[in-house]
């Protein structure tokens, strides 16, 4: 390892790949990205939150090619309402934009395939490492050539490999995914539920539209790969929401088959190589918050990374901190597609609705927590750049704990409290200091 200029190869150039190039080039480290380019298009529905994650990974270009938010109806468990919105984004610009912000930022960005990534030596395998990998990359027509690693950053999306590792899998589950193209129409998405599944559309203002539906694996019963085109047209043919995309329009091409089986990997890293994004965890898209999710996971790397690089005497803090959080991610979105799953009654006794309204268990979404549980223990933190140990706050709501509010340590201020029950305003204040203006904001908070 060359632990004074350490080289990072990152697999894959979507927004986690891309998330933790930028963040390692920010911390001044080596990194080259390979990555082909996505082998179908796809339009993607984001919400607010996902531009959230672009802009604090720095994303400035992608953010600027943004369009705007399009209305967006939803038809579940026979409702409709039509109170959101969502942005339209074509997968493929994304990465281009993905691929620009690396350049501009420094980082080596080969445009090629990923054929194998081999450990140079397995001396120190037990102790979650090797000395270094070695990528096999094809560029284009030229001959194969190897690429040297000292850290590895596997985000090659659900496309990772994924042989010999330990992973938790949902419901099998299939997105077909279909082009249109009609006339031109305000661009605009919807969402309905069915007795198999549910699906979603979309159309962008150039006529183009995409339908897919997401279906169960088992009891889709799906056709060989020629009908499919006339399989999913009789499916939408029956939704009311898919008739304005399916209006005076035909579907171009074959249907293309994604999967969306949730996955968790339970050994996201080792001493080093990490995964990040879907190569480390994927629900499936139902909430529309893929991205967002994938980029979670990828803002936190660098410094799991950092930690691991320069702080080897911490990795094993530096290796809890990441599995913990990706597990803990996978959960919460787990069981917000539960519970919406759940909420379609009319079809609860169908295999696929069956299946995903009591997956993953039945834990509830949000814990209700009294006094008593507030607790205060240590656990691993982010840092800065760095992953350390502190005192924080945890509640069965918050298993990982809450270090900071605003800016104030939370701990001191809950000891300072219990040492006075009876006046914990004053007790707050002095532990406060020259933050006591917040006492009273952060005292209701606590009580709540
Ligand atoms: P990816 O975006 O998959 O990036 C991986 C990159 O690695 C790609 O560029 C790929 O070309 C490259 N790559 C793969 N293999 C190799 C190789 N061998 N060599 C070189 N490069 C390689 N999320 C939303 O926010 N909104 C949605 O509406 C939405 N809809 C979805 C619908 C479906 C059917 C599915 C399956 C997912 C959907 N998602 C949605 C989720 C979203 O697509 C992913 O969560 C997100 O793209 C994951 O980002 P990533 O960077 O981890 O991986």
């Amino acid at each position: 390892l060359h632990r004074a200029d350490p080289h990072i190869v990152v697999l894959g150039a979507g927004p986690a790949g891309g998330a933790v190039a930028l963040g390692l080039r920010r911390l001044g480290y080596r990194v080259t990205v390979v990555a082909e380019p996505r082998p179908f298009a796809a339009l993607e529905g984001v919400s607010e939150r996902v531009l959230a994650g672009l802009k604090q990974a720095g994303f400035a270009q992608a953010l600027a090619a943004m369009p705007a938010p399009s209305p967006r109806q939803v038809t579940w468990n026979g409702e409709t309402s039509g109170a959101n919105t969502e942005r339209l984004i074509r997968r493929v610009e994304l990465d281009l934009a993905i691929g620009v912000e690396l350049v501009a930022q420094g980082v080596k960005l080969i445009a090629g395939r990923v054929r194998s990534s081999r450990a140079q030596s397995l001396s120190q395998v037990q102790d979650g490492g090797c000395e270094g990998y070695s990528v096999e990359v094809q560029a284009g027509g030229d001959p194969p050539f190897m690429l040297e690693a000292d850290f590895l950053v596997e985000a090659r999306g659900r496309a990772a490999p994924g042989a010999g590792l330990e992973r938790l899998r949902g419901p099998e589950t299939v997105s077909l995914l279909q082009a249109w193209q009609g006339p031109a129409m305000a661009p605009r998405s919807a969402v309905q539920s069915f007795d198999a599944g549910w699906a979603w559309m979309a159309a962008t203002a150039d006529g183009q539209r995409y339908l897919q539906l997401t279906l169960d694996v088992a009891s889709a019963a799906l056709p060989p790969k020629e009908q499919l085109t006339e399989f999913c047209v009789k499916r939408l043919a029956s939704l009311s929401q898919a008739q304005p995309f399916m209006q005076d329009a035909a579907p171009i091409g074959q249907p293309q088959a994604r999967t969306s089986t949730p996955i968790l990997c339970l050994e996201p890293v080792g001493n080093n190589w990490i995964r990040v994004g879907d190569a480390a965890m994927a629900v499936d898209p139902l909430s529309g918050n893929g991205i967002f999710q994938s980029l979670s996971s990828a803002l936190q790397a660098p410094a799991v990374i950092n930690t691991l690089l320069r702080h080897p005497e911490r990795s094993a803090q530096a290796r809890a901190f990441h599995q913990a959080r990706v597990e803990h991610l996978f959960y919460r979105f787990a069981r917000i597609g539960r519970d919406f799953y759940d909420m379609e009654q009319d079809c609860a006794g169908e295999p696929f609705w069956q299946a995903r309204r009591a997956w993953p268990d039945t834990e509830a979404m949000h814990q209700s927590v009294t006094p008593t549980q507030v607790q205060i223990a240590r656990r691993v933190v982010l840092n800065g750049d760095l992953i350390d140990e502190a005192e924080v706050v945890v509640t069965p709501d918050q298993p990982l704990g809450m270090w900071h509010l605003n800016g104030v340590a939370l701990a001191p201020l809950l000891r300072a409290c219990r040492d006075a029950p009876d006046q914990p305003e004053d007790a707050l204040a002095r532990a406060l200091g020259q933050h006591r203006a917040q006492a009273g904001a952060l005292l209701l908070w606590m009580k709540n």
